[in-house]
């Protein structure tokens, strides 16, 4: 379909494919599945050169969102069994009878984008989309526009127009595809504009699965192995130059081994990027001017005890660490979303914990412990979409684990069988036969409350 088509006229045409029923069809599904795979893997090279373009995205981590390709085989692999009905018991009085769920496919869905891991955050709900059985409507991020081109040639050159189609534009074309009545929206993006999709859905009743951001603490206590603690951090930190939805976005450590973690993230940096990250071929780049402004001031909010160093020019910021941050500072108030990272530090754990539950819930939240009472009391305490121990990120391309937010970071999760479920409803189903046909429900009920109660019991 091309992108000057109205938009009406697509979902009028994806409706009408639906109505076809070729959707319901299981093989018709897995022979879509295997074309994604394929299509993704000859457009690979492709792929890494969009994703280059867009953020100067290293091969390596271009590929974790390439990697996608797993999460269509583990589909392909699962999908006969996803589809099987769910049964449940019957109660007595019902015999002989069946009762089930059976996941039936919603219809036209809406799947909008952002641009931070753009690739990924349109094939991993697409995924899910396509098993279920739906027609899908894709708009992915106009600020990652190579990444967005390549979707819409890879997608025009493996579907039929009328099933799944790319929808290539900006605020303006989110907002009229917003519109539209659609079966149900996945959205990628910030709380902001979150709220005004799940506004438009409100207006057609549209479900709607958001997947947002926030401020995902780390937590560091006395008792790890401060350097792995340190490289881990520092990876989920500075990957994608911080520009990650679940990035450890601010560190909590505790006061006794503060000095130590400090100087192990500093080498770890030094180790990853080298003393001048600028030249580092492995350190991506900020998406915009926008963006690289609202970073640079951010910087004013504590000491900067490592990088700081910014070119304009070139959307360059450099790893920073920014040490004697107040929860009041400008770097506390929003998701940072870039290459910063303020610490603070605490005594007790509950000091900590008091602290995270001040802000809206987080996306992630990591903690490093090796104490199992203290891992729990954190989890216990503290509200977020995901939480990761003694590590950062890898809970994300965990494949079969559902990952979503909470409260201000979003609602609804997915990945592996959890992506099929969101694009499912599941109709709950009571198959009776005419073998018995007892008569204790029927009027007149003279004194039939007495059986009643002792059929039914309860
Ligand atoms: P964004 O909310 O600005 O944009 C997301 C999408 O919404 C884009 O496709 C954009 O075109 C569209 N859009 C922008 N303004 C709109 C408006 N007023 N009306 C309708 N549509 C509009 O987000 P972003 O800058 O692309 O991404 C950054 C945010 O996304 C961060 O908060 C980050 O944490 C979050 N994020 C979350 C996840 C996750 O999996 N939960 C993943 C990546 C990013």
């Amino acid at each position: 379909m091309l992108a000057t088509t109205p938009i009406r006229d697509i979902i009028t045409a994806q409706r009408q494919f639906f109505a076809t029923g070729k959707t319901q069809d299981i093989a018709f599904r897995l022979t879509q599945l295997q074309n994604l795979y394929q299509a993704i893997k000859n457009r690979e090279n492709a792929i890494y050169a969009a994703l280059k373009a867009d953020l100067n995205k290293p091969d390596v981590e271009a590929y974790y969102e390439i990697v996608v390709t797993r999460d269509i085989q583990a589909a392909i692999k699962n999908l006969k069994s996803w589809v099987k009905p769910q049964k449940f018991p019957i109660p007595l009085e019902q015999f002989p009878a069946q009762a089930m769920m059976v996941p039936e496919p919603l219809g036209v869905v809406l799947i909008v984008g952002a641009w931070n891991y753009p690739f990924n955050l349109i094939m991993a709900p697409l995924i899910g989309a396509i098993a279920a059985g739906n027609c899908a409507i894709i708009k992915p991020s106009e600020l990652s526009p190579h990444t967005s081109r390549l979707i819409a040639e890879i997608i025009g050159e493996t579907f039929d127009n009328g099933y799944i189609t790319v929808v290539e534009g900006g605020r303006d074309i989110s907002q009229q595809l917003l519109a539209e009545k659609f079966d149900y929206i996945f959205f990628t993006g910030s709380p902001r504009v979150g709220k005004i999709v799940m506004e438009a859905a409100a207006k057609h009743l549209t479900p709607v699965t958001l997947e947002l951001g926030g401020k995902s603490p780390c937590i560091v206590t006395e008792d790890v192995n401060i350097e792995v603690a340190a490289k881990r951090i520092v990876w989920g930190k500075f990957v994608n130059a911080g520009q990650t939805c679940i990035a450890p976005d601010y560190l909590l450590v505790q006061q006794g081994v503060k000095s130590q973690l400090l100087a192990a993230i500093k080498a770890a940096i030094i180790e990853f990027y080298g003393h001048e990250p600028a030249n580092s071929p492995d350190y991506g780049r900020i998406v915009n001017d926008g963006h690289l402004q609202r970073l640079q001031d951010l910087l004013e909010s504590g000491e900067i005890i490592v990088g700081g160093d910014i070119n304009p020019d070139a959307r360059y910021i450099a790893p920073t660490v920014i040490d004697n941050v107040s929860l009041e500072a400008a770097v506390m108030q929003e998701e940072i979303f870039g290459p910063i990272l303020p610490v603070m530090t605490y005594g007790d754990l509950s000091e900590a914990i008091d602290l995270i539950n001040r802000l809206p819930k987080p996306l992630a939240l990591y903690i490093f412990s090796q104490n199992p009472s203290h891992q729990e009391q954190i989890l216990r305490q503290t509200s977020s979409g995901t939480a990761c121990i003694n590590d950062t990120l890898v809970h994300f391309i965990t494949p079969q684990l559902p990952f979503g937010g909470v409260g201000n970071s979003g609602m609804g999760r997915y990945h592996g069988k959890a992506s099929f479920d969101t694009f499912c409803h599941y109709k709950s189903i009571l198959k009776r036969s005419f073998l018995f046909d007892v008569d204790l429900r029927y009027p007149p009920y003279r004194d039939k409350l007495r059986f009643l109660k002792w059929l039914l019991g309860g």
